[in-house]
């Protein structure tokens, strides 16, 4: 092959999920030459059907979508908001509940399908002639020359960049290509997700119980339904499984203490297995990583899309900002620069969801006793209240600017 038939582009991104897809569009808007690839076919979306999968999306990601140009067809699609949280404990009975409206806010997130948001961001891509997107396509080659990386794909196609983004989740293969470090382990405990009918109107709350076995997580959709989190041991998530629907609404009646009344239906029963990571370093010669290939986390919070958004939004911001300063898009410096500020931020957020995981996995009666009081202390304490909710709602902590503006919007 010779350099003629090389296409140039400043980033190449592998993985258009929403951290991935995020990042290019807005690196396009800038007016970069961005390619993205991804291994499975271009997502779709149908308004007649949920969405299997939804996230819970905070006030920072959707002034990312905004400042994108996204946020309005992600709207029009469909997008339940959610006005507070609240949380109880099986054993303690200790419980917390947080509200938009004590925090000056309207809402406090959305919850969004992924193919709303997936498929809003390629449709941007798509309409803008300094970007490509390609589906069913993975890499199959790398290799460096002194200012580039090149790379080719299952399809024959071959590229060079300055710099090659691993936006392709927890089992990142561009990470395998490079030699960082990835710390991680499984959790031992496994989600199912389902959307479920209830008796009782959901009133646009977003509710937690944490079982003994895993957190139990019901969120608000649209039509009224709910998206059902739940996380049990291994053996717990397998058997629940195997239930019929009707024994496994049982189940889930009574383990989210008919909440919202009795459960009139359920939906097909998809399971995840959950796995902790964090990458040691997030760049390694011309490559960089963001989103879940640099750190996955316990779904107990809904903070791993939202920590990837951050991520995107970060790196955007630091390679449009260097364009001036330097021809090169994968000068360490910069890359340096967007690890330091993510890598502190996703690790802080980590920790503390590691520390909730064991502190809600402990049930010896002394640990019941201390996070009984503390849920309910940290419940009466406005301050403290005030202070999660900024983190959780991404209003507080080292921000992107994009990710900052808009917010007397909320
Ligand atoms: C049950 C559950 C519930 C969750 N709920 C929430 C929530 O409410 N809020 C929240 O913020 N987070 C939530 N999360 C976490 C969230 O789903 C992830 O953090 C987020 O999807 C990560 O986005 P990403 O773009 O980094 O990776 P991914 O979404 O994994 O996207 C990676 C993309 O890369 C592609 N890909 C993979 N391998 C290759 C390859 N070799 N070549 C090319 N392409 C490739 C994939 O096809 C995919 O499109 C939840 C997770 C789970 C499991």
């Amino acid at each position: 092959m010779t350099s003629r038939d090389i296409e140039n582009v400043d980033v190449v991104i592998v993985g258009a999920g929403l951290a991935g897809a995020s990042l290019a569009t807005a690196l396009a808007n800038a007016g970069m030459t961005v390619s993205i690839f991804d291994s499975k076919p271009a997502p779709t979306w149908d308004i007649a059907s949920y969405d299997s999968r939804v996230s819970a999306i905070n006030l920072a990601s959707q002034n990312i979508f905004m400042a994108l140009g996204a946020w309005p067809e992600i709207c029009e699609k469909r997008v339940s908001p959610f006005v507070g949280i609240e949380a109880w404990d099986e054993r303690s009975k200790g419980k917390i509940c947080f509200h938009a409206t004590d925090n000056g806010l309207i809402r406090l997130g959305h919850v969004i399908e992924n193919s709303v948001i997936a498929t809003t961001l390629h449709g941007l891509l798509e309409k803008r002639n300094n970007a490509q997107v390609y589906f069913s396509t993975k890499i199959e080659r790398l290799s460096f020359t002194s200012e580039k990386v090149v790379v080719t794909t299952s399809s024959g196609h071959s590229l060079q960049a300055s710099l090659l983004v691993g936006a392709d989740g927890a089992a990142s293969k561009v990470r395998d290509f490079t030699d960082i470090d990835f710390i991680h382990h499984e959790y031992e405990q496994i989600a199912i997700t389902a959307h479920v009918a209830t008796e009782k109107s959901h009133e646009q709350l977003a509710y937690q119980r944490f079982l003994s076995k895993g957190p139990l997580a019901l969120l608000p959709l649209s039509d009224g339904r709910c998206s059902i989190v739940w996380s049990a041991n291994s053996q717990l998530a397998k058997d629940l499984n195997n239930l019929s629907d009707e024994a496994f609404i049982g189940h889930l009646e009574q383990s989210s203490e008919q909440r919202l009344g009795t459960i009139k239906s359920v939906t097909p029963r998809q399971e995840f297995t959950l796995t902790y990571g964090h990458a040691k370093r997030y760049f390694d010669n011309r490559i960089v990583l963001i989103g879940d290939a640099a750190h996955t986390i316990h779904p107990l919070a809904g903070l791993g899309a939202n920590q990837g958004m951050l991520d995107a939004a970060m790196l955007a911001e630091m390679l449009i900002d260097s364009r001036e300063k330097t021809n090169d898009l994968g000068d360490p410096m910069i890359l340096h620069r967007y690890q330091r500020r993510r890598q502190a931020d996703n690790g802080i957020t980590l920790r503390t969801l590691n520390g909730l995981y064991r502190l809600f996995g402990n049930n010896s009666r002394l640990v019941v006793n201390i996070r009984g009081f503390g849920l309910d202390f940290t419940n009466q304490v406005i301050p403290i209240k005030r202070a999660l909710v900024r983190k959780a709602a991404g209003l507080a902590g080292d921000l992107p600017d994009i990710a900052r503006s808009n917010l007397s919007r909320h």
